[in-house]
């Protein structure tokens, strides 16, 4: 690879480290120039591009706070967050601005479209260069909003050790180097493409082919040229549909990585038999970027989340003290990777990040003998049936494991008599599939309160951009079953 270019564009075109930062600094002067100062929110809806990326290099070059937002929200939802944040530059797409312009409150306003130019483009073309802003380790570098599934979005505030840390741990842990080449076709207002993929490619001096979505053809035709990729687990499923994915074109690389949703057993299997390679697994939060990884030379477990990384403290918690090893709990990570609080909500703060150190993830987990951490659920998604606990995964993993079936979803739903009555929502591989085999074949294999008294069969579970079943939308669709 040429050690010059930072980006090979979906164009053809390529952008080198020099040109990367030397954009950045324009970005950075013409913020300044719009009356930003250290510590001031840059809000940012906007299309993947390289100028999105100089946009967040120089926000942070200007001392200023990043606040990246999902190109899918509305303006409504939009509104919520700069009400939120107050930021003093709001950056959208032209094609919004006069919406925005509504919400925007005393913010300056201003556009980046997705071929990167607008009036964002037009001020920073008019900017020399620009001397970084020194800040502290302890100093705010961004606020991302959490991914909204369990409740309402919570602003996580990031300090630049917190990136820098995880960022080298990662680089290190992972082994990336400037002989890579980063398949990035992550979004970029989430900590899994802004942070994991960019900041450790940016660190390691590698190459990224940066393209603006998911695109199994470009990902494929990229393949036989790169090194490395990072995905959610619907990028694997995905690209397994696809023929041309094949241990020949994947020859070249070193390294697959899996995170932000769990990725099925049978996924990790079917990928390693296609491929010749085992996906890494790794588990992190907006709150806390990662926290764990499966090892990149000892065993790639399926369907665990590997190891607290170095640095990284985790441990499994119920009523108050550790669970005893193998047993199900809160987890809890502990470590330089760890958030500063979120945003205007000290009381929320309070109840999950401990005077100690300790983040309360809201994660159900359990460690395996060998010291795998395996996510079980989130504590939201527990389902209390007359007064029995049942973990949702353990039911999906024996439905996902039956003849016929592609995946499913097991969520509580109100109940007259129970509390919550236990419901699975099933994905069917063959179109021939009956509710009756499933409940027939769960019928020998769990207890009675954990058989499911409803299976709905669908064509397909909702998820969000990052590949996230979202169960409250499932919950609320069937929330009159048992009425
Ligand atoms: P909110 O906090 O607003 O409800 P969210 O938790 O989905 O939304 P994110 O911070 O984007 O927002 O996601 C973090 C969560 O994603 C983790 O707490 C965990 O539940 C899940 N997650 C991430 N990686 C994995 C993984 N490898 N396996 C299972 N779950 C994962
Ligand atoms: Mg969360």
């Amino acid at each position: 690879r040429d050690a010059d270019v930072f980006a090979r564009l979906p164009d053809g075109g390529q952008i080198s480290f020099g040109a990367l930062f030397a954009g950045a600094e324009r970005m950075a002067a013409a913020l300044v120039d719009c009356g930003v100062q250290p510590g001031d929110r840059v809000a940012v809806q906007v299309a993947k591009t390289i100028e999105a990326i100089q946009l967040y290099l120089g926000t942070v070059m200007a001392g200023a706070i990043f606040l990246p937002l999902n190109t899918a929200y509305t303006t409504s939802e939009v509104g919520y967050f700069l009400g939120d944040a107050t930021p003093r530059v709001v950056v959208c797409d032209p094609d919004r601005a006069s919406d925005i312009a509504g919400i925007a409150g005393k913010a300056r306003l201003l556009t980046l479209d997705a071929a990167g130019r607008g009036s964002l483009r037009d001020l920073a073309d008019r900017q020399g260069g620009f001397d970084p802003v020194t800040r502290a380790p302890g100093d705010l570098a961004a606020i991302l909003y959490t991914s909204g599934t369990t409740g309402r979005s919570k602003g996580a505030m990031l300090s630049h050790a917190n990136l820098a840390s995880n960022s080298e741990t990662l680089r290190e842990y992972w082994r990336f180097t400037a002989d890579d080449v980063l398949i990035h076709a992550l979004p970029i207002f989430h900590t899994h493409g802004l942070f994991v993929a960019t900041n450790v490619a940016l660190l390691a001096g590698a190459q990224v082919v940066f393209l603006p979505g998911f695109d199994a053809d470009a990902i494929l035709e990229a393949m036989p040229l790169a090194t490395a990729m990072m995905g959610v687990p619907t990028f694997y499923t995905r690209l397994l549909a696809e023929k041309r994915l094949t241990r020949d074109r994947a020859a070249n690389m070193r390294l697959f990585i899996s995170g932000s949703a769990p990725l099925l057993v049978d996924t990790h299997e079917q990928w390693e038999a296609r491929t010749g390679h085992r996906i890494l697994e790794r588990y992190g939060m907006t709150e806390t970027n990662m926290s764990t990884s499966n090892p990149y030379d000892g065993e790639r477990r399926a369907g665990t989340v590997g190891f607290p990384l170095p640095g990284v403290e985790a441990r499994v918690m119920a009523e108050g003290r550790e669970v005893a090893q193998g047993e199900i709990g809160v987890l809890e990570v502990r470590g330089p990777n760890v958030f500063q609080g979120y945003w205007q909500m000290p009381e929320k703060t309070a109840e999950e990040l401990k005077p100690d150190g300790w983040f309360i993830t809201g994660d159900l987990a359990r460690i395996d003998e060998d010291g795998y951490v395996i996510i079980v659920g989130r504590e939201k998604d527990l389902i209390i049936t007359g007064g029995f606990n049942v973990y949702p995964k353990e039911i999906e993993s024996l439905i996902d494991d039956l003849p016929d079936v592609r995946e499913s979803a097991v969520i509580g739903v109100p109940h007259p008599d129970f509390g919550e009555g236990v419901v699975a929502v099933v994905v069917p591989e063959n179109p021939k599939l009956e509710p009756e085999t499933i409940t027939a074949a769960l019928a020998g294999q769990l207890a009675r309160f954990k058989q499911p008294k409803q299976v709905l069969l669908v064509d397909e579970l909702p998820r969000n951009t990052m590949g996230k079943v979202q169960k409250k939308a499932l919950r609320e669709a069937y929330k009159d079953l048992f009425a």
